[in-house]
């Protein structure tokens, strides 16, 4: 049997990096195996979910490079879930409940002050015809609840291993609103059961939702999927995932981290596994070493700084025709590959390369203190070809004629050069300016005099 499996994300915000990883490591599960992946927008929740978040969605899992095999939405198979709604009925296995929530709240504090765990009662299974009906002349509709069997529920996770619960230690679950609108539980478990997934990949935070989807498959008499459950991610303290960079989406990491979409797959798709996290500019090797068995369940620690080397060390690596067509939409269509080459391995971003292009290309307004002292300097310049080596040649030069050295050194030389007092390693540039427009920009101040 081939593997089957979704990403069901609510599209009810941006994707964000925990959400990001569980499509990163569903989707190289499916590709590792030749399997299928569905991509499913749980949009049960009508108030919450947005069009633009469903877009958002889409764009973000193109942009890192997951493709989908096909795609569903919960909103457009209401008629399915009410067909399976109408058999649990007939089974018992759903009953209506006409609690307000200030009633469970009550339930829920008065057991917790008691040291109990707060499991509902159950008590609308004792409610008489006629109390039905008095709750229904007050205008309260019921919402429905899922009739745990009171017994042991067992699966072998293949990340958590053996795990095991009771449905006595549970809450009926709700699976229908008083709006009569079907709650996630259901619908995923039907989703599941129609897609027919092999597999159900999602984060632990799920883990005791599972239990009860399990007595839900077997009442609908579905067979019940494997489950993968991912341990949440957590910061580099061991802590919660900060505010920052728990709510920080892919959008972020592209539009405003302006960060390679690799280095997000790089980091996320090995985060937690035994596999080592290292740059990888393409996806392929990814997917031909996805091990799935390598995760652990312990919480992975998410540094931002180790997702901004990954990113550094990708750009050092790619190739000028990958990112040839994005320069150009950043105005820098004359940028060559030897510039490329040359300015590469001294970028974290993409967009640094712009500083660069702008001091090489532009039109450079130097700075000069010492007139005198930038026209000795120019009369040094060694005779070109230049190459890496020529600052420091230069530069020793200029030391040993006039007896600068440090910072008297070498800002004046940058301020002549760039025109700022800061900027890119000018060893790197010298050989990109070449020696016309070096030695133009040291003696500019003494033609215009
Ligand atoms: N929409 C659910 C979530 O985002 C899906 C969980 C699942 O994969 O079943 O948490």
């Amino acid at each position: 049997m081939s593997v089957k499996v979704r990403f069901a994300p609510s599209p009810t915000g941006y994707l964000h990096a925990g959400n990001v990883r569980t499509a990163i490591v569903t989707w190289l599960f499916a590709r590792s195996q030749d399997g299928h992946f569905l991509l499913r927008i749980d949009d049960t929740d009508t108030e919450r979910s947005k069009p633009e978040y469903e877009e958002d969605i889409e764009s973000a899992m193109m942009w890192l490079g997951m493709d989908w095999d096909e795609k569903t939405r919960q909103r457009d198979r209401t008629d399915r879930y009410n067909e399976l709604i109408e058999k649990l009925k007939t089974d018992g296995r759903l009953y209506a409940c006409y609690e307000t929530p200030e009633e469970l709240s009550l339930k829920r504090k008065t057991l917790l002050g008691r040291g109990k765990p707060p499991i509902y009662d159950r008590a609308a299974l004792e409610l008489t015809d006629e109390q039905k009906t008095a709750y229904k002349a007050e205008g309260r509709s019921p919402h429905w609840r899922f009739k745990l069997n009171h017994e042991p529920i067992e699966w072998d996770d293949l990340v958590r291993g053996e795990v095991r619960f009771n449905g006595a230690d549970l809450s009926d679950p709700v699976l229908i609103r008083e709006t009569g609108l079907p709650l996630y539980h259901l619908c995923s478990v039907i989703d599941d059961m129609d897609y027919d997934m092999t597999h159900v990949v999602r984060g632990e935070d799920h883990v005791s939702n599972t239990a009860t989807h399990i007595q839900m498959f077997e009442a609908l008499g579905a067979p019940v999927p494997t489950f993968v459950h991912l341990p949440m991610i957590s910061d580099t303290e061991g802590g919660k995932l900060s505010k920052r960079l728990g709510s920080m989406s892919a959008r972020d990491f592209r539009d405003n981290e302006k960060l390679e979409p690799m280095s997000i797959v790089s980091l996320l798709s090995r985060l937690g596994s035994a596999d080592p996290i290292m740059p990888f500019t393409s996806i392929k090797p990814l997917v031909d070493e996805f091990d799935i068995s390598k995760f652990s369940k312990g919480a992975p620690k998410f540094d931002m700084e180790e997702l901004l080397r990954l990113n550094s060390k990708i750009i050092h690596q790619t190739p000028f025709e990958d990112v040839n067509v994005r320069l150009a939409h950043m105005d820098m269509e004359e940028l060559d590959e030897d510039f490329w080459h040359a300015i590469r391995p001294n970028l974290g971003k993409l967009e640094d390369i712009k500083e660069w292009w702008d001091v090489v290309s532009g039109n450079v307004e130097p700075i000069i203190e010492d007139p005198d002292f930038a026209a000795q300097a120019a009369e040094l310049l060694p005779p070109e070809p230049w190459n890496e080596n020529t600052w420091k040649e230069w530069t020793e030069k200029v030391k040993e004629t006039t007896g600068r050295k440090g910072k008297d050194l070498f800002m004046p030389l940058r301020q002549a050069l760039t025109g700022m007092d800061h900027g890119p390693e000018l060893g790197a540039l010298l050989p990109l300016l070449g020696a016309e427009k070096v030695r133009q920009r040291l003696t500019k101040h003494k033609q215009a005099a």
